[in-house]
């Protein structure tokens, strides 16, 4: 095996059953991933609490999303998937981050602008300090690597400095700067055609649907909307099943809808019923091994408590450092 470019850290709020857009906005990258880099993916269940009120479902929705991830290809023997919780020296870092971390600078963010218009009754504490606790997830376990999009550049720029600053003020070498690794995370439109795929919205197809359930989803998939009738000829370029297609299809299928849709040679049945066979040809062996894993809930739960030991190990090192630089009592 080729040795390891470095290592990559990767958090998720725990969502419950993953969804097509989970899958090709983060879920497909995280398994390439494993390929060249030594990962830590963590299912942050901490930063959830920052705008959950209701904690009933965190833990059924973490077990889920988990299932998801092992049975997408994230492989527990070579990486380290955990839940943020169970690594405690997360806070005690984040507590000693958010000293140093300029509240200016945090409420000048757009995320968290953004989750202020969102969400203006609950503006709690713990949102403001969104970024510092990112920042502890992601040098506690050394990382040197985030995979993000254009969108999360502002925080990992706000995490290199705030390891700047600490490195600085405590002459210390304890906390690695990481670096951004640029990622397209593309934007996966749910079967309404016009809004980010998501549960919320109910515009979403489940991975672990069934096959029938996934062609009843796709044939409510909203096409070109000037394609009002089947001899009127479409346009594929605005039409999301397309987009669907030139991930799922083969070029030859594409090629051919591409043509065919724009003189009424294929109607939208049709079409759509060649991408809901290519996705359930694509899901077959996730659905498979999903239930396979489903069978023994214990052993998804083992996977992640094997992962936070792993996680604490390198954590206690990182911590062991930081205290001895800040001088703080032993
Ligand atoms: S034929 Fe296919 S690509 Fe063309 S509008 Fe219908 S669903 Fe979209």
């Amino acid at each position: 095996m080729n040795p390891k470019k470095g290592r990559v850290f990767s958090g998720a709020r725990p969502t419950g059953r993953q969804h097509l857009g989970n899958y090709l906005g983060a879920i497909k990258n995280y398994v390439a991933l494993q390929d060249e880099y030594e990962c830590v993916y963590c299912i942050v269940d901490l930063h959830a609490l920052t705008t959950v009120e209701d904690t009933q479902n965190l833990r059924q929705n973490t077990y889920d999303m988990a299932l998801d991830w092992l049975a997408a290809g994230i492989r527990p023997e070579e990486t380290i998937m955990f839940v943020q919780s169970q690594v405690p020296q997360v806070t005690e870092l984040h507590t000693i981050l958010s000293m140093i971390a300029p509240l200016g600078k945090l409420t000048d963010l757009p995320t968290f602008k953004e989750k202020v218009r969102e969400n203006p009754k609950n503006v709690n504490y713990g949102l403001v300090g969104y970024p510092v606790l990112m920042t502890a997830d992601i040098v506690l376990y050394r990382s040197n690597l985030v995979p993000v999009g254009i969108d999360q550049a502002p925080h990992i720029e706000f995490a290199r400095e705030l390891v700047r600053t600490f490195n600085h003020r405590f002459h210390s070498t304890a906390l690695i700067e990481p670096q951004m690794k640029n990622t397209v995370i593309p934007k996966v439109l749910g079967i309404d055609g016009v809004n980010k795929m998501g549960k919320s919205l109910n515009n979403h197809i489940e991975l672990a649907a069934t096959a029938e359930e996934t062609s009843k989803r796709v044939s409510q998939m909203v096409t070109d909307p000037a394609r009002i009738r089947r001899q009127d000829p479409g346009n594929p370029d605005v039409c999301n099943v397309f987009s669907m297609h030139k991930i799922f299809s083969s070029n030859e299928e594409v090629e051919m809808i591409n043509v065919e849709c724009r003189r009424a040679g294929i109607g939208c049945v049709d079409c759509k019923k060649i991408f809901a066979k290519n996705l359930n040809n694509h899901l077959a062996p996730f659905r498979s091994k999903r239930s396979e894993l489903e069978k023994d809930p214990q052993a998804v739960w083992e996977v992640l408590h094997e992962g936070a030991r792993r996680a604490r190990v390198i954590a206690d090192v990182t911590m062991a450092k930081v205290r001895e630089d800040m001088e703080l009592p032993l």
